[in-house]
């Protein structure tokens, strides 16, 4: 399979996919379109440009048969853009059985010109007892590699460049998700698709949906990945910087039946709303007044299509993160607008492949505000160069506060310190990024970082567990004979502190910052 990766930040990548219906860049939002009843025509998801659908293969064979075959699904639903099949998994799920075989919900998906096909699942949801999830994750691959096999002995006259997408199961068991992950991509799919969040998302269940991600993307960390049932505002910046590069869902309609305009950070209810909180055709043509007195059915159309606006936004949103490198501050921003979200973002702190699509460099200041950043890859990795940082032949070592010019060596504090601290490794010490050595004080993003300096005298120092582990690695590592410690508020309660052992092994000078400065030495 053709992806093309493009730019990446954290686990997100803009990528172009390559089908045999067009290309199709990365990540996207995939609308669902009912085969049989779809009230927002094609043409206007294209016109929106959204140029990836998906459809039930399961009711296109129940509904249309041998019709559908003739005329290829593309004419059946009108549309020329990528279409990919899902095999009725989620009816399964919701009917708990249905009347279809696996292979002839494959030959059908063939038959009908499906461009992205997927082999009939059996969704393990969420709150399975283990041994009933395994059970369904058996089956599931069972199905998948029945499927390839039989594919792979039929003419391929119809299946030039189609893609099979191989359906992780397991729910929230971890080690069910890495064995399903496993297995499919060992059968040979190159197109991934993550089961069935819908119960997990509508109980906001965002922690273990997180989870569940980060198992598959440490099976599957290059391969296309798909997220079935996630179509939220609130929950893209989240999946999208975690690695996903498609999710379908039918939101926009659901939700529009139910009368809920989405926006950035959730839904409202439309008899709550007493100012539109968007601009696009439909918000600028009816008043909140206007919108409520229409017929239902026409209501629930012109709703679905806010709803496709601001889905559409959102992946620009996050897209245009991505460009700018921007996607952490992004998706902590969006974080705040629920607890359950917030909650899940914590788990960041322990998602080291996060660093694998982060750059280097970035030409944009870090913007860090808040103790989940001392996790930021572009720290993480500063922290590990400066514990690998070995201070030759200075038996002395001067700890300054970062002042907010940089770089420190520029400064006229570094002359000042230089003078009175001869021979001395001088480093200065910021609360998110640790100890820095003077000699790389220029490296990104010790040369490019914004933080709120008046609030750290506010800090809780159990909240900077990286800070003291970079002060007593540096320490520890560089055998000096002597250390002064220039201490700001931040640093004297780490001195003060219980965690803090430099005092006990190095018995160091302090002096206090406002001192060393009103001194003008
Ligand atoms: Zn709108």
């Amino acid at each position: 399979v053709s992806f093309e990766i493009r730019y990446t930040d954290l686990a997100a990548r803009i990528g172009i996919l390559d089908t045999p219906h067009g290309l199709v860049e990365t990540p996207t939002f995939v609308p669902v379109v009912h085969p049989v009843r779809q009230s927002i025509s094609t043409s206007f998801l294209r016109s929106l440009g959204f140029h990836i659908v998906i459809t039930n293969a399961y009711i296109a064979l129940r509904h249309y048969g041998r019709e559908a075959i003739e005329k290829g699904i593309h004419n059946i639903l009108n549309y020329d853009g990528t279409i990919m099949t899902d095999s009725g998994g989620y009816q399964v799920l919701e009917y708990r059985s249905i009347q279809a075989e696996p292979l002839q919900i494959a030959q059908f998906q063939r038959d009908i010109r499906s461009d992205i096909a997927v082999p009939l699942d059996k969704p393990t949801g969420y709150g399975l007892k283990y041994e009933k999830a395994k059970r369904f994750v058996d089956e599931t691959l069972k199905n998948a590699k029945e499927t390839l096999a039989f594919m792979s002995k039929q003419d391929y006259y119809h299946t030039e460049g189609m893609l099979w997408l191989g359906p992780i199961q397991g729910g929230e068991h971890s080690d069910l998700v890495s064995y399903s992950a496993t297995s499919l991509d060992k059968m040979g799919f190159n197109i991934f698709g993550l089961g069935s969040p819908v119960e997990l998302m509508e109980a906001y269940e965002f922690s273990i949906l997180a989870q569940m991600i980060s198992n598959m993307k440490h099976r599957i960390p290059a391969k296309p990945i798909h997220l079935f049932g996630a179509g939220h505002p609130l929950t893209i910046p989240l999946v999208v910087a975690l690695g996903c590069d498609m999710f379908d869902s039918a939101s926009y309609m659901l939700y529009a039946k139910d009368n809920r305009y989405m926006h950035a950070y959730g839904t409202l209810r439309l008899e709550e709303i007493s100012y539109f909180p968007c601009c696009c055709s439909i918000c600028t043509e009816y008043t909140v007044d206007e919108m409520l007195a229409l017929q239902p059915e026409k209501r629930t159309v012109e709703l679905a299509k806010h709803n496709l606006y601001v889905l559409k936004g959102e992946i620009s949103a996050v897209k245009q993160a991505i460009m700018q490198g921007r996607l952490w501050e992004y998706v902590m921003q969006k974080a705040r607008a629920h607890p359950k979200l917030f909650e899940a973002i914590q788990l960041f702190k322990n998602y080291e492949f996060l660093g694998d699509g982060t750059s280097l460099f970035k030409e944009k200041a870090l913007f860090l505000f808040d103790t989940i950043d001392q996790y930021r890859p572009e720290i993480r990795r500063f922290q590990n160069m400066v514990s690998n940082f070995r201070s030759t032949d200075k038996k002395k070592l001067v700890l300054y506060p970062e002042p907010s010019v940089h770089p420190f060596y520029c400064t006229k504090e570094y002359g000042r310190l230089l003078k009175r601290f001869k021979n001395a490794q001088i480093c200065t010490y910021n609360p998110f990024l640790g100890v820095i050595p003077s000699e790389i004080c220029d490296i990104y993003p010790a040369s490019h970082n914004l933080t709120p300096r008046s609030l750290y005298s506010e800090y809780l120092i159990e909240d900077y567990p990286t800070f003291i582990e970079s002060l007593t690695k540096f320490t520890t590592v560089n055998h000096f004979e002597e250390i002064i410690i220039i201490a700001d508020s931040f640093m004297h309660k780490i001195l003060c502190g219980d965690n803090n052992t430099i005092t006990r092994q190095f018995q160091p000078q302090i002096l206090d910052y406002e001192e060393y400065i009103a001194s003008k030495v």
